[in-house]
């Protein structure tokens, strides 16, 4: 069967790569190809920004009403919304989640656009007094041509979450989806056009970070950077877009906390490290990879975690039993199974999993079983480290400052979860978390509505809300002398 074989989508037309280069899409659950990508490189990313830059001085858009431009984006949520099932079915395949995850991943990419849809024409300055007989006041501009570099895990949510707001704000997009799982944003692209979009306002370059991506966060003609991916990639994003004083905003990785207090509802609570440990087969920034759990309920709450852990059913995105699919590329299971032979290493003590999966059709795929950890020393590297796929190390505790000293003790600062019935401590702890995303009572969770946020090493800037569109907009300061 031939491969469906995608180009790239430059100035609202689909056109080849220069080079004349495809690369093989891996479906992650057999390791049979399912799709040719372009494969962009610094030349096509240099002819999307040309594109951009023209679509954001066309006066069509430009010159577009906000409202009408409101109109735009709530036209094409109703177009995620309407090849919802293509979508999810797509992400599903590529990314290897199950059907359910992705479908909750497409419904959360319309509600984005349909929350920034509301606000384009609510984007304003101020009045500001002055002394004398002067009128002082701002003017919130878009900056021009955004650039938008975006991770494999949750491919469009994280794409959109970027984009939408940059778009509501009268901004043009380059986007660079990740390299594995570019499906999903090519198909946006035929979206943005079927809603009206003009041409040049959304371009996508696939191809490797190396090339397509770097020529994107160096480029002289791009305004902002907005880049989702790991800390080590965000730094080199940082560096290069210091060479032409390009804004940047960083969302990067983590290893979340998640506390079980012994008030906590125990069989609510166990579902939900669970949740926060092996949903996308924990391939999240946000993963509750680090649990802590309090030592009077220490034994209980354990069994029932790795009881519930050895009845997950593991199979393909598509495959509708599935409760956990492959990790994303035979390299990540690779590195996934790397830590945790450095775990049993490092003496910690490996309660469930812990190797890949080898029954029947998964063997082909790149599943690797829902591992958990226990009796884990807090410096030793799957402690520290960012694993990104599905395992758990479990730490108890007794009195609260430690808790919270041990909670902190890494160069990230996400997510964090806590578990208690009692609202004194989750207020008290909340505050003391060095985390920019914390929940109660579910982990993890988040809304178009609320910030995305990250401390230290996590994150520059923030995401989602009404501020995201701040990161899109310029303020100039206009000062008129009245006599
Ligand atoms: P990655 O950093 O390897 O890649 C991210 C993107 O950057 C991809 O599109 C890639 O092609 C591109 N890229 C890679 N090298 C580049 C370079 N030198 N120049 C320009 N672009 C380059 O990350 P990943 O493996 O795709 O995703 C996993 C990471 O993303 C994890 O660390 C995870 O925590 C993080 N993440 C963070 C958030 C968040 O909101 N904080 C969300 C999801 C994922």
């Amino acid at each position: 069967m031939e491969l469906p074989r995608h180009t790239l989508f430059i100035g609202g037309k689909w056109v080849e790569p220069v080079s004349g280069e495809y690369s093989e899409l891996l479906d992650p659950a057999t390791n049979e190809p399912i799709a040719q990508v372009a494969s962009g490189g610094k030349e096509d990313t240099n002819a999307a920004v040309d594109a951009a830059r023209k679509g954001f001085e066309n006066a069509d858009w430009r010159g577009m009403d906000p409202s009408k431009r409101g109109r735009l984006l709530y036209a094409l949520g109703q177009l995620i919304r309407e090849t919802f099932e293509d979508l999810a079915r797509t992400e599903s395949q590529n990314v290897g989640k199950p059907l359910r995850e992705a479908k909750g991943d497409i419904a959360y990419v319309y509600k984005l656009f349909e929350y920034y849809a509301g606000l384009a024409d609510k984007i304003q300055g101020d009045t500001i007094p002055v002394p004398g007989s002067r009128l002082a006041y701002t003017v919130r501009e878009p900056l021009g041509v955004t650039g938008h570099i975006s991770p494999w895990n949750y491919p469009l949510v994280l794409a959109c979450r970027g984009i939408a707001p940059a778009l509501a704000a009268g901004n043009t997009v380059v986007l660079k989806p990740a390299s594995l799982t570019p499906l999903t944003a090519l198909k946006l692209a035929d979206l943005t056009a079927k809603a009206g979009f003009p041409p040049g306002v959304f371009n996508v370059v696939t191809g490797p970070g190396k090339t397509a991506g770097n020529a994107l966060a160096g480029h002289p003609d791009v305004d902002s950077m907005t880049f989702t991916g790991s800390t080590e990639t965000g730094k080199q994003i940082m560096l290069l877009a210091a060479r032409n004083v390009t804004p940047v905003t960083l969302e990067l990785g983590g290893k979340n906390p998640n506390i079980v207090f012994a008030d906590a509802k125990m069989d609510r609570a166990q579902r939900g490290v669970m949740f926060g440990a092996f949903q996308n087969a924990g391939q999240m920034c946000w993963a509750g990879s680090r649990v802590f759990v309090h030592e009077s309920i220490r034994e209980e709450f354990m069994k029932k975690l790795v009881d519930a852990t050895a009845k997950m059913k593991l199979g393909p995105g598509l495959r509708e039993d599935s409760q956990m699919g492959p990790l994303v590329s035979r390299e990540q299971a690779k590195s996934v199974l790397g830590y945790i032979e450095d775990g049993i290493r490092s003496g910690a003590k490996l309660l469930i999993g812990g190797r890949k999966a080898e029954d029947g059709d998964l063997r082909a795929g790149n599943f690797v079983l829902p591992t958990v950890f226990d009796d884990v020393s807090g410096d030793v590297r799957i402690a520290r480290e960012e694993i990104f796929g599905p395992v758990l190390c479990t730490f108890d505790f007794k009195d609260e400052d430690n808790l919270v000293a041990a909670a902190n003790a890494t160069e990230y600062g996400l997510a964090a979860g806590i578990w208690t019935q009692d609202l004194r401590t989750a207020h008290r702890v909340a505050a003391r978390l060095e985390a920019g995303i914390v929940t109660v009572n579910e982990f993890p969770v988040t809304f178009p509505q609320t910030p995305f946020s990250g401390f230290k090493q996590s994150a520059l800037g923030h995401e989602q809300g009404i501020d995201a569109v701040d990161a899109y907009t310029r303020i100039k300061s206009v000062t008129v002398n009245l006599e």
